[in-house]
């Protein structure tokens, strides 16, 4: 049994088939990647494990316990994050208060901006964010609005979001579009070190299969909403399927 298990799930969208008959197991402490052409249905497939979307048919069970039918923030709070495809970070916020946020949700369920104004009487809360800013090498950026950073470092601060939440299982959806190869690289190694330092599980879309390579334990490859095959990276990289459904060869 899998940590996140996917089962029969189907998404239809008026007539468009976008997922057909998706199984997938992913395993604890893994980082399981799902690659595909565009539009072969993988982001919808992660809205449907965090509760953006609610699949027409199947089961999605992490630890052993259903998502379905609860509220993002209630599958939030039982250990699942997600970085978005745009990061999704408050641009007239502080890089140090766009932390807090998470940690107030994971801990209340929700947020209240006031939460900022009571900060000096949560010191565990205060100094969990500060951690987590200095394991992403962001501390020396804790006062500057989320809009004025880099692209590279939005993605970092929205990983750092993510991450200090201590979810058991991380979603990412594209964590390198748009970057150019030295931000690549970087997310690449900051995914990795998170890989070495924590318990944690990722099921990661991916485009860049530098990126796919680098970190995946197994890799499955969706297209046109069906999963085509799913093996480790040395498998995939031979694949006659794979090459003629993905690479167009
Ligand atoms: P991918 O992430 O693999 O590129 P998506 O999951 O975004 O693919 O999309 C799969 C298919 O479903 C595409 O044809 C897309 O146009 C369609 N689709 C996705 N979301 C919606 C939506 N909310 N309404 C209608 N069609 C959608
Ligand atoms: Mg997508």
């Amino acid at each position: 049994m899998g940590i996140l298990e996917v089962k029969g799930v189907g998404k239809r969208f008026g007539g468009l088939q976008a997922l057909g008959d998706v199984n997938l197991s992913v395993q604890e402490n893994t980082v399981h990647a799902i690659i595909g052409p565009n539009g072969a249905g993988k982001s919808t497939l992660l809205n449907c494990l965090v509760g953006k979307l609610i699949p027409d048919t199947g089961s999605v069970t992490f630890d052993g316990q259903s998502v379905l039918g609860r509220k993002p923030h209630e599958i939030n709070q039982m250990g699942i994050s997600r970085v978005f495809q745009t990061p999704e970070i408050f641009g007239d916020l502080t890089v140090m208060e766009n932390v807090l946020i998470p940690c107030f949700a994971k801990r209340d369920g929700s947020f209240r901006m006031h939460a900022y104004e009571s900060i000096e009487q949560e010191p565990d809360i205060l100094q969990k964010a500060e951690q987590m800013l200095i394991d992403v090498n962001m501390i020396d950026k804790r006062h500057m609005n989320g809009s004025s950073l880099s692209r590279g470092d939005k993605r970092r601060l929205e990983m750092a979001m993510c991450l200090v939440q201590d979810p058991r299982l991380l979603l990412l959806d594209e964590p390198t579009a748009g970057m150019a190869r030295a931000d690549t690289n970087n997310t690449i190694d900051l995914l990795k070190e998170i890989k070495e330092q924590r318990d944690i599980t990722m099921a990661i879309i991916e485009h860049d299969m530098h990126v796919v390579f680098s970190l995946a334990d197994r890799i499955t490859v969706l297209a046109q909403g069906t999963p085509l095959v799913e093996d480790t990276p040395d498998n995939i990289k031979g694949h006659p399927k794979v090459k003629e459904a993905y690479l167009g060869e």
